[in-house]
């Protein structure tokens, strides 16, 4: 029962985890609360077990949804795991909106695409993901970033006025941004460590106006492989350094994918006062001279943040695998990156893996703004102003155990590259990187949470609200 439960609840499966026949027997214990009093009953009443909560089962560890998969499997085929708990927080799904006061609130099990639609019948906008699926409690809770909508409004944490959440010993907390003391410090931790903290059943987000986004759109560019598209992305990164990254009112997202097409999103803002075509004219011209062509042109193509929130729903629901496997790793700078920084991501952030595993792709976004402005939240997320991800992905069935074994290879290589580059800030998301990799290549945790201080304040938080580690199915299980 709970194998089938794995394969529809998990998004993808960890690259980590793509050879392991260890994991044969598990707990059937999987439980679809409906309600805050059916989390907190639940918790109250058995307080021995540990607690997996699973929102949008989107993890690329599959911290959560793993924990149908018994630890002392392999040992004994028939051995259960009565002392884990799954909530699945799927009946937990509501969103409702309070138009006078721009605010809207989700349940513990909400998913972005009726987040998005809610919020857009409202006429307002908030810096959701890019996945339509991905659970917004799972992205908030973890620090999720917005590559788009980031630098208007800042990141989706930031936004949140109210919080609903049944701690370990089955109490239900509200916390605002104005609790004090250690429901405070609690409010504070969630927001980037939250997944350790409790169960989330309810967030109220502050929307701000539709016309906060202007309009955007692409340029994509066919550059077929890598050897064309190296001088190209070198002179993109150039104009995204120079004219993007220094200013707040646009963002620019370029994204590689394993034929080496190039497809460059640009957003702007109501901040924005030029003339958006002009202004990314440098792009086009880069790709003439280079010699590669721009097989799609266009920049007022999403008229409302709607259609920008919503434009990459369709090629997401494409990525599909028996099973997609995954790895997810970030890099980034706090400061504009320096040209060593530019080429290493072209070099080698742009790896091998790319062909070995064609559902690949390379993210470069431009962080910062409001984002920068907002909330110190405890995720190194905020910190980034340059922000390149690294999806490998896959459909398993098509990849030896061999291929598989040499993909991860290949990436453990590339993060002990990068962590030598002084300048990067290497896996330090919550979101954008592999919990299950080697303890070697894991982040540390001054780095994950932003700064020592949100480090220790967490710990502490987790000792004063779980001090038995009842939530332990996270991100950050190796630092709490
Ligand atoms: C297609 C795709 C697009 C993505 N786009 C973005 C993006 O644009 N920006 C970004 O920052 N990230 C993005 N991500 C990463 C995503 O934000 C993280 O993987 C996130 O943690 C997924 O949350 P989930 O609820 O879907 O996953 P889950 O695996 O269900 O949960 C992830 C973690 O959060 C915990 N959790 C979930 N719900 C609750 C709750 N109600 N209470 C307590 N703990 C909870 C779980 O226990 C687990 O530890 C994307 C991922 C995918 C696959």
């Amino acid at each position: 029962m709970s194998a089938n439960w794995f394969k529809e609840k998990s998004w993808s499966i960890s690259g980590n985890k793509a050879n392991d026949s260890k994991h044969l027997a598990s707990t059937n214990t999987i439980i679809y609360p409906k309600s805050t009093q059916d989390v907190a009953e639940l918790l109250a009443s058995n307080q021995e077990a540990a607690v997996a909560v699973v929102c949008g089962g989107h993890s690329s560890s599959n911290v959560a949804t793993w924990a149908c998969f018994s630890e002392a499997a392999g040992k004994d085929d028939s051995y259960q795991d009565d002392n884990t708990i799954i909530l699945d927080m799927k009946n937990m799904a509501s969103v409702t909106v309070d138009k006078k006061l721009m605010e809207v609130t989700v349940g513990g099990g909400s998913t972005f695409r009726q987040l998005a639609q809610v919020c857009a019948d409202a006429g307002g906008a908030l810096p959701i993901g890019t996945g339509d699926t991905v659970g917004v409690c799972g992205y908030t809770m973890n620090g999720g970033l917005s590559g788009y909508f980031g630098k208007r409004l800042g990141m989706l944490g930031q936004r949140v006025v109210h919080m609903e959440i049944v701690i370990a010993d089955g109490t239900v907390k509200n916390l605002t941004p104005e609790s004090s003391g250690e429901d405070g410090n609690l409010f504070h931790a969630c927001l980037g460590a939250g997944s350790a903290m409790g169960v989330v059943t309810s967030l109220t987000f502050k929307m701000e106006a539709a016309a906060s986004f202007s309009t955007g759109g692409s340029i994509v560019v066919a550059c077929g492989n890598k050897t064309s598209a190296e001088p190209f992305l070198k002179r993109a990164l150039q104009f995204m350094k120079g004219s993007v990254l220094p200013t707040s009112s646009c963002s620019m997202e370029i994204v590689i994918v394993t034929d080496f097409t190039v497809i460059i999103n640009f957003m702007f803002y109501d901040t924005f006062t030029g003339n958006t075509s002009s202004f990314v004219q440098q792009v086009r011209d880069d790709a003439k001279a280079c010699n590669v062509p721009i097989v799609a042109d266009d920049m007022s193509s999403y008229k409302a943040w709607f259609e920008a929130a919503s434009s990459l729903w369709d090629v997401i629901a494409g990525l599909k695998g028996d099973p997609l496997v995954r790895v997810d790793h970030c890099i980034g700078t706090r400061s504009l990156p320096s040209d060593e920084v530019l080429d290493f991501v072209i070099d080698t952030w742009v790896g091998d893996y790319i062909q070995k595993a064609p559902l690949s792709l390379v993210e470069i976004r431009s962080l910062g703004g409001v984002t920068k402005e907002g909330s110190a939240l405890p995720s190194g997320n905020v910190n980034a102003l340059f922000f390149a991800d690294m999806i490998v992905s896959y459909d398993g069935s098509s990849v030896s155990s061999q291929e598989k074994s040499s993909i991860m290879e290949d990436v453990h290589r590339i993060i002990v590259d990068a962590k030598k580059q002084g300048e990067l800030m290497v896996d330090f998301s919550g979101t954008h990187s592999q919990s299950d990799d080697p303890p070697e290549l894991l982040a540390k945790g001054d780095e994950i949470f932003g700064s020592q201080d949100n480090y220790e304040l967490i710990k502490q938080t987790k000792h004063t609200f779980d001090s038995t580690n009842r939530f332990r199915f996270h991100p950050f299980a190796h630092l709490l």
